[in-house]
Parts: C-alpha cells; sequence; structure tokens
C-alpha cells in the first residue's frame, strides 16, 4: 500500500483538483496501541489447517490447542455473520496467551483488519467519561479501507517537452507553460498535453523517455510504474505486482488508497486544527472550534462513510476490540456494553480476565463469575486459556529470541525456561531483552547463562517480591 501513498503521487495531486472522493491522511496510529502488540509480532495467526484443527507450533503460536481451536469456531461464525451481538470472553491465568489469541483472531479475519486493545481500568479517568473510553475503543475497532477507481493513460514514454515561456509576472526568467508527453500505449501513441505543474512530479520521479508511466485523466497526476522493458505488462498497485495490460489505452486502476478507523476520522474532525487533509475530505462535517467527540460528530462521520460505501469508494472492515482485564470494568460500562454489542457496526468483541467469582465493581454485593453481570456473561462464549509447561514456556521464549534476533549461549533457554515455570511466561520473556543488553555491554552477541542469572538476581518475579515482603514484616514483627 505504501507505494500509492509515495509523495510524488500526493504532489501531483495537491496541484490538481481535489476530487470529490480524495482521501484521509494516513491514521494517528497510537503509540500505546502498538507498544501494546509488539510483544505479539510473532504471532501470526491461530495457526489451524482447513478442518479447523490446531497444528503444532503453527502461525507462531505453541500449545494452547483448545483455546485456538475455539477461536477458530469464533473467526468463522464472525465471517458468516453469526456473531453480532455477542462476545468472546477468555479466562485463565496471567501470561497464558489471551492478548495474544484475540490478536490472532483480527488476523485470522483478514489483513488489515483492525485491532484495538485496551485495560478495563483504562475507563476510569477524570478527563473522559467511561463510557466514551468505552464508545472510542469500538470506534477504533471499525476500519474503513478507502479505495479509488482512476481512469489512467498508461503507457511508454516517446517524448517529453517541457514548453517554456516568458513568465509576464516576474518579467524574467522563463517558466515551463505546459509539457507534452508521448505514449505508446497498446493503441498507439498518443500525445498528451499536461499542466505545467505536472512537470515537478515528472522531475521528482525523474521520468525520462523509455519510462513507462500512467497520467490520470481527470487530475493529470503522473506517476512512474517501471522500465520499458514492463511495458507488455502494467504494474498493479494494491498487488504490487506486474498484470497484463488491459486492452485500450485508458483503463480503470482501482487504488487501495487508504486504512483508516472510524476513530481516526472521529478525532480528526473533532480536532480541526490538527487535520488538514481529512478537513478537506470531510470539509462539510468540521465547524470550527470542535473539540471534543459528540455522539453528534460521530452519526455525522457515519453519515459520510455511508455516502462512501454507498459510492464504492469505502468499504467497511469489522476488526476485534479486546478489553483485558473486564473485571475492571463497573456496572455502568457492562450496562453500555450491552448496548455497544447490540449496534450494527459493532466490532468483533473478546473480553479477557483471570478473575474468579468476584464482586461486580460499582455495586455493593453483586457476586458473578469474572465480576461480569448475568446478563453481559450471557452473551459471551466463554475459553478457558490453561498454564503453558516448560517445553512449551522454552518454544515461546525460542520464538521471541528469534522475532528479536537475540542468540541463546548454552543452557539459557532452559534456564529461562525454568524460571518461566517457578514464576511466569511473561517473566522469563521480560528477561530476555535486559539479559541481551548485558550480553552487549560484555562485548558478547550470545546472552549467556551469566547474563539471565545477574537479571534476575535485579529484577524479582512476582512471587520472589511478595516473598521478600512477607519475610521482611514477620521479621519486624518478631
Ligand atoms: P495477561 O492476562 O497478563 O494480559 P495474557 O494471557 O494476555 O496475559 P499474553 O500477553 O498474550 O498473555 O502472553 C504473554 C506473552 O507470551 C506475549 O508475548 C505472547 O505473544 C506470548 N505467548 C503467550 N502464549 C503464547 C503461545 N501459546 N504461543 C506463542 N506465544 C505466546
Amino acid at each position: 500500500m505504501s507505494s500509492v501513498m509515495r509523495p510524488s503521487t500526493a504532489g501531483a495531486s495537491s496541484s490538481a483538483p481535489v476530487a470529490h472522493n480524495a482521501v484521509p491522511p494516513p491514521p494517528t496510529t497510537s503509540a500505546s496501541r502498538s507498544s501494546r502488540i509488539a510483544p505479539h509480532s510473532h504471532i501470526k495467526g491461530l495457526g489451524l489447517n482447513a478442518e479447523g484443527y490446531a497444528v503444532a507450533d503453527s502461525g507462531g503460536f505453541v500449545g494452547q490447542v483448545a483455546a485456538r481451536e475455539a477461536c477458530g469456531v469464533v473467526v468463522d461464525l464472525v465471517k458468516s455473520r453469526k456473531f453480532s451481538g455477542r462476545a468472546l470472553l477468555l479466562v485463565g491465568p496471567p501470561g497464558t496467551g489471551k492478548t495474544a489469541l484475540a490478536l490472532a483472531i483480527s488476523q485470522e479475519l483478514g489483513a488489515k483488519v483492525p485491532f484495538c486493545p485496551m485495560v478495563g481500568s483504562e475507563v476510569y479517568s477524570t478527563e473522559v467519561k467511561k463510557t466514551e473510553v468505552l464508545a472510542e475503543a469500538f470506534r477504533r475497532a471499525i476500519g474503513l479501507r478507502i479505495k479509488e477507481t482512476k481512469e489512467v493513460y498508461e503507457g511508454e514514454v516517446t517524448e517529453l517537452t517541457p514548453t517554456e515561456s516568458e513568465n509576464p509576472l516576474s518579467g524574467y526568467g522563463k517558466t515551463v507553460s505546459h509539457v507534452i508527453v508521448g505514449l505508446k500505449t497498446v493503441r498507439g501513441t498518443k500525445q498528451l498535453r499536461l499542466d505545467p505543474s505536472i512537470y515537478e512530479a515528472i522531475l521528482k520521479e525523474k521520468i525520462q523517455v523509455g519510462d513507462v508511466i500512467y497520467v490520470e485523466a481527470n487530475t493529470g497526476a503522473v506517476k512512474r510504474v517501471g522500465r520499458s522493458d514492463a511495458y507488455a505488462s502494467s504494474y498493479d498497485l494494491e498487488s504490487e505486482t506486474y498484470v497484463p495490460l488491459p486492452k485500450g489505452d485508458v483503463h480503470k486502476r482501482k487504488e487501495l488508497v487508504q486504512d483508516v478507523t472510524l476513530g481516526d476520522l472521529d478525532a480528526a474532525n473533532a480536532r480541526p486544527q490538527g487535520g488538514q487533509d481529512i478537513m478537506s475530505v470531510m470539509g462539510s462535517l468540521v465547524k470550527s472550534g470542535r473539540t471534543e467527540i459528540t455522539e453528534k460528530l460521530r452519526r455525522e462521520v457515519n453519515r459520510v462513510v455511508k455516502g462512501y460505501v454507498d459510492q464504492g469508494v469505502a468499504e467497511v472492515v469489522p476488526g476485534v476490540v479486546f478489553i483485558d482485564e473486564v473485571h475492571m470494568l463497573d456496572i455502568e460500562c457492562f450496562t453500555y456494553l450491552n448496548a455497544l454489542l447490540e449496534s450494527p457496526m459493532a466490532p468483533t468483541v473478546v473480553f479477557a480476565t483471570n478473575r474468579g467469582n468476584s464482586i461486580v465493581r460499582g455495586t455493593t454485593d453483586i457476586a458473578a463469575p469474572h465480576g461480569i453481570p448475568l446478563d453481559l456473561l450471557d452473551r459471551c462464549l466463554i475459553v478457558r486459556a490453561t498454564p503453558y509447561n516448560k517445553q512449551e514456556i522454552a518454544k515461546v521464549l525460542q520464538l521471541r529470541a528469534n522475532v528479536e534476533g537475540l542468540q541463546l549461549g548454552e543452557g539459557v533457554l532452559e534456564q529461562l525456561a525454568e524460571k518461566g515455570v517457578n514464576s511466569s511466561l511473561r517473566y522469563a520473556l521480560q528477561l530476555l531483552t535486559p539479559a541481551s543488553i548485558l550480553a552487549g555491554i560484555a562485548g558478547r552477541k550470545e546472552i549467556q547463562l551469566e547474563d539471565v542469572n545477574e537479571m534476575g538476581e535485579l529484577f524479582l518475579d512476582s512471587k520472589t517480591s511478595a516473598a521478600v515482603i512477607e519475610a521482611r514484616s514477620k521479621e519486624a514483627e518478631a
């Protein structure tokens, strides 16, 4: 997709009239969201075969067979639109891959499907209403894939003639008044007279005679798609491959222009000063001075989005919203979630918790499994994630080491896996990077046992830390 966003195209179109279906700028991805997903970069999917059975160590997933297969069923239900109004609840101790499972579900739903993770306690802020935080997360989990169909001339450049004339304004110097581009297309040679502003794009793209270019029919924007030896085919921006050139010298080219979320559009329109391009796209929406995302603004964004969808310019891509530690939500949030689940544009909702029976927050006496009110629990499919054995922990550690390009010396994996069993997988994983820093300081590329042991002394696992405090308080009492 990056190829369609190259400045050359942007430069050319900025001087050309803005098409009514021009597109918004890149989404403002939240740094915190990407840092939450980073530890799962080895996860590529649920790793199931065509029959839905978990394949050993596939998709970056180790073990957790039953949960992966159950999530696969959820993916099928979502794809066949039989999951609306419902949610998936993943239950299991910390570090058993609940977040990884939710991410894998979004990956199985398709490429570029939005994944919006949050933690239940994030709703408690003095500035934003709890329900607003939830509403925003849901909007960030609904993607909008914007496509444009352009009519283009495509062919090999046979002539490139900038025509210079006196600049009447400055009184001296010359200026390009127009550019003639000769194009050898499949139908024969054609001469296009282009606007002088396009000359900049031609210079920027370093377009020369012999290049294969395309020229947009309505804006005149120019783009180089290859050298003349590629002329027998045409470069398809969506698949980023060469495809046979259609007959005729004008053809339609469908470009995948942008992936944004409804949350991005809401935010850009709520902060007009920060969203210049979106303003031009949705100019009718923006009223100056708007600083907060209101329900009214969301409805307006929805209306414009619906317009795009009806025109065939955009496609809605429902994603996955993941609420970890869902027991941290209170009764007001749970009530609101029931309503959000009912909304026709709801994403797939995945909750996770490690709690058993608890009092529902915001009430004094309503106890419920996982601290979730029964009416919401009733809508949930519950899947259990189970702790890993030492071998599985070692495999996950090795996967992470590979992804992070870390070399593990003799006995290191064994030692870390041992720590994982005694403490948690998360703790063992967290020791990897600091240990590699220690190795680096010692001038080694390979993490050795001494690095792991030193890290283990510097950073306590939760059980050891709690035991130290308990021992200290006993000492103080004695
Ligand atoms: P918490 O309840 O504390 O949020 P969690 O159950 O969501 O924990 P994750 O954050 O998904 O656990 O897992 C911790 C780390 O281990 C992540 O880097 C995750 O990608 C990795 N991981 C967990 N389970 C597996 C698995 N079965 N295969 C591969 N990697 C895994």
